[in-house]
């Protein structure tokens, strides 16, 4: 059955992740596993619930809100991550339903995301998207301009930033923007780097991530 594969899939995606740690001498569960379940329905998702993983990723609020307020009620300890571009207009359902936020990248999303953390008394952990391959179609920060846009998000906004995200131009190698992900997380002292997918994932974790946001290679291909 899809369902059993999908678990099969999952317990292979962690052994890699597993071998990938070792071989970079980085510590043993150091990289969390983010599960993208985008495009994949509450029944397609249950089952890696029942198999104990918890942290997930999904693309669009729209979508999340159709499947997630019901998968949180029934399994405890989820924890949500938004990795796909935030309107400001879904703001407030993305801050009620999300646990992480790793697409912060402009100053409209910052205020929004910081009055609705205040009004509705919640916390969510951000991340700061960085566009390391200088793409006019891809969302986030410019990598000379994340210095003043993190300095911005807590001075102006008020807000924690736990980190960086990046998504490497689909034609390129990856890893010189995993390292310049890297080297930027250092110098701004932020210690979390959500980098690597299906593809590259293996390579994110030899360049420092601690979070992979692995999709196909666990539900299997999006049509
Ligand atoms: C879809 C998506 C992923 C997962 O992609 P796969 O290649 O299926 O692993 C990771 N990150 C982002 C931002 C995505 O939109």
């Amino acid at each position: 059955m899809e369902q059993n594969s999908a678990l099969a899939r999952l317990e292979q995606v962690t052994e890699k992740i597993a071998a990938a740690e070792r071989q970079a001498e980085r510590d043993p569960g150091s990289v969390t596993l983010v599960a993208v379940s985008k495009t994949f329905d509450a029944d397609a998702i249950r089952p890696v619930l029942q198999d104990g993983h918890r942290v997930f990723g999904e693309n669009r609020v729209q979508e999340a809100q159709g499947k997630w307020p019901e998968l949180k009620s029934a399994f405890d300890g989820i924890e949500l991550h938004l990795i796909g571009p935030l309107q400001s207009n879904k703001a407030k359902e993305a801050v009620a339903l999300f646990d992480v936020i790793e697409t912060i990248d402009r100053e409209k999303i910052a205020a929004a995301v910081a009055a609705e953390m205040k009004r509705q008394n919640r916390s969510v952990k951000l991340l700061v998207q960085i566009n390391t391959g200088l793409e006019t179609q891809k969302a986030g920060v410019a990598p000379e301009e994340a210095e003043a846009f993190v300095a911005s998000c807590r001075k102006r906004h008020g807000l924690t930033i736990s980190g960086l995200m990046c998504i490497p131009p689909f034609d390129q190698n990856p890893g010189p923007h995993f390292a310049l992900l890297e080297k930027l997380g250092r110098r701004l002292e932020l210690p979390e780097l959500s980098m690597g997918m299906s593809g590259d994932y293996e390579t994110a974790i030899a360049f420092g991530a601690t979070s992979v946001r692995v999709g196909s290679a666990i539900f299997g291909s999006r049509d």
